[in-house]
C-alpha cells in the first residue's frame, strides 16, 4: 500500500480523495494555487505545497511543479481526481518515469479514449454496441453525404479531440450537411488543434446513461451499475441519479455485463465511465471517461463501496476488493449539483459565503468544501457542493430530497438550490419521465 498520496486537484473532489486516504492510514499532501491557501482540504492535509498563481495552467496543471511536489514530499501516488490532470496521458507518463504511481489507468489506455474516433473503434471491436456512422474521419463533402445518406438524417458531426460539448453540429438535411460540416472542422481546429471530424446518426429523444466499470489491470472487470445523467444543461450534469429510472434489472446487467468484459478484455486498470445514449431500448456508446467521475457518489450510495477506496487498492497492486456478484444494487440515490450560480440565467456568482448550514439525517451526504466565511476564488469551475440522497426506493429519495433541499442554507452567494427545489416537484421528474433535451426545454419555458 501506498505511504503518501498527493492530490492534485481543489474543491469538494480534492477533500472527497482525502477522506479516503485518511482512512486507509495514508499520508496526505494536497497542491494549491495561492487563491486556494484558505481552503478546506489545504487545511485538513497532512502536508501542503504551494504550486503557483491562481490560473489553473500556472497551478494545477503545471506537471512540473506537480512532478517537483511529489518529490520534495516524497509522495509514492499522485490522485489526479476529475478535470485538471486526470485524463492527461502525458501526465501519466511522466509520472511512471518518475516512479510515482498515477492513480488511474496507463497512458496508453487514456490516449485510446481520449481520441473518439479512435475510442469509437476500440468500443466496437469489445463488443460495445456504438451510434451508426461514419468508420473514422471524414476527410470531404462527398464522403460526408455518402455516410449521411446511408445512416439517414439527421446527423451530427463531432470533433475527434472534442470534450466538454464542444465542436459538435447537427445536420437535418443534405441542404444543411456542408454548412455544418465546415462549421464543426474550423471549431474544432480553433478549439483542439486537430480539426478530425466523424459522422454519427443523431439520436432526437435520447437518454444518457452510463455504466461505472473497474478494472484490476490483470483482466478481470466488473461494474457498479448506471447512472443516469439525462437532465444536462449545455451537455454540462445538473442531476445524476443511481439507477436509472428507465432501465430494469435485465438490460441493467446486460450492459453492465458488456461493459465488464470490455474492461477485461482491454487489460484496463482502474475507474472508468462508458457513457451511453439510450433511445428505444438500445444503447449507443458516446465515450469513456477513464478516471472517477463528478457523480459517482451515487453509486457509492446504492452499492455501498467506496470507489476511491477500491481505486487506490488497483492502483497499489492490491487488486479489486469485489467479485461481480459481491456489487448489489440497494434503493435509490440522486445527486443535485449546487453551483455558486444564478439559478436562472446560469451566470457565475463567487464572492464570501455568510453563512452555510448543510442537511443532516438518515440517507443524507454532502460532499463540499466551502463553510461559512469561506471566498469563493473567481478562477474555477463554480461547482460548490454536491447533495447525495439515498433512499429504499425513488419515492422515499425524492422525499428526502425534498426536505434536504430545504434544510439547504448558502448565503452571500445565489447558488443552483431554488432549481432543484422547482425540480424536485415537477410532475416529469417525479415519473423519472425526461431525456437529454428536457431541462432545456423546460428552462426556456421559464416555469
Ligand atoms: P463531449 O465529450 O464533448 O461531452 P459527448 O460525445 O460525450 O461529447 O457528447 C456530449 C453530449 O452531446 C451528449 O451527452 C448528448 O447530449 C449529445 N450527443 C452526442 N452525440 C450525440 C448523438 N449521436 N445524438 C444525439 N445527441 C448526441
Amino acid at each position: 500500500m501506498f505511504q503518501k498520496i498527493l492530490i492534485a486537484n481543489r474543491g469538494e473532489i480534492a477533500l472527497r480523495v482525502l477522506r479516503a486516504c485518511k482512512e486507509l492510514g495514508i499520508q496526505t499532501v494536497v497542491v494549491h494555487s495561492t487563491a486556494d491557501s484558505d481552503a478546506m482540504h489545504v487545511r485538513l492535509a497532512d502536508e501542503s505545497v504551494c504550486i503557483g498563481p491562481p490560473p489553473s495552467r500556472e497551478s494545477y496543471l503545471n506537471i512540473h511543479q506537480i512532478v517537483a511536489a511529489c518529490e520534495i514530499t516524497g509522495a509514492d501516488a499522485v490522485h489526479p481526481g476529475y478535470g485538471f490532470l486526470s485524463e492527461n496521458a502525458k501526465f501519466a507518463d511522466i509520472l511512471a518515469a518518475h516512479n510515482i504511481t498515477f492513480i488511474g489507468p496507463s497512458g496508453d489506455h487514456i490516449r485510446i479514449m481520449g481520441d473518439k474516433i479512435e475510442a469509437k473503434r476500440t468500443a466496437k471491436r469489445l463488443g460495445i454496441p456504438v451510434v451508426p456512422g461514419s468508420d473514422g474521419a471524414i476527410s470531404d463533402d462527398k464522403e460526408a453525404r455518402r455516410v449521411a445518406a446511408e445512416i439517414g438524417y439527421p446527423v451530427i458531426i463531432k470533433a475527434s479531440a472534442g470534450g466538454g460539448g464542444r465542436g459538435m453540429k447537427v445536420a437535418h438535411t443534405e441542404a444543411d450537411l456542408e454548412v455544418a460540416l465546415q462549421t464543426a472542422k474550423s471549431e474544432a481546429g480553433a478549439a483542439f488543434g486537430d480539426d478530425a471530424v466523424y459522422i454519427e446518426k443523431y439520436l432526437e429523444k435520447p437518454r444518457h446513461i452510463e455504466v461505472q466499470v473497474f478494472g484490476d489491470g490483470a483482466g478481470r472487470g466488473v461494474h457498479f451499475g448506471e447512472r443516469d445523467c439525462s437532465l444536462q444543461r449545455r451537455h454540462q450534469k445538473v442531476w445524476e441519479e443511481a439507477n436509472s429510472p428507465a432501465l430494469n434489472a435485465e438490460e441493467r446487467s446486460r450492459i453492465g455485463g458488456i461493459c465488464a468484459k470490455a474492461i477485461a478484455d482491454l487489460g484496463y486498470s482502474g475507474a472508468g465511465t462508458i457513457e451511453f445514449l439510450y433511445e428505444n431500448g438500445e444503447f449507443y456508446f458516446i465515450e469513456m471517461n477513464t478516471r472517477l467521475q463528478v457523480e459517482h457518489p451515487v453509486t457509492e450510495a446504492i452499492t455501498g463501496i467506496d470507489l476511491v477506496h477500491e481505486q487506490i487498492r488497483v492502483a497499489s497492486g492490491g487488486g479489486l476488493s469485489v467479485r461481480q456478484a459481491d456489487i448489489k444494487f440497494n434503493g435509490h440515490a440522486i445527486e443535485c449539483r449546487i453551483n455558486a450560480e444564478d439559478p436562472r440565467t446560469f451566470t457565475p456568482s463567487p464572492g464570501t459565503i455568510t453563512h452555510f448550514h448543510t442537511p443532516g439525517g438518515l440517507g443524507i451526504r454532502v460532499d463540499s468544501g466551502v463553510y461559512s466565511g469561506y471566498k469563493i476564488p473567481p478562477y474555477y469551475d463554480s461547482l460548490i457542493g454536491k447533495l447525495i440522497v439515498h433512499g429504499r426506493n425513488r419515492v422515499e429519495c425524492m422525499m428526502r430530497l425534498r426536505r434536504a433541499l430545504d434544510e439547504f442554507v448558502v448565503d452571500g452567494i445565489k447558488t443552483t438550490l431554488p432549481l432543484f427545489r422547482d425540480l424536485v416537484g415537477n410532475p416529469d421528474i417525479a415519473n423519472g419521465d425526461y431525456d437529454i433535451h428536457w431541462l432545456e426545454k423546460y428552462l426556456a419555458k421559464g416555469e
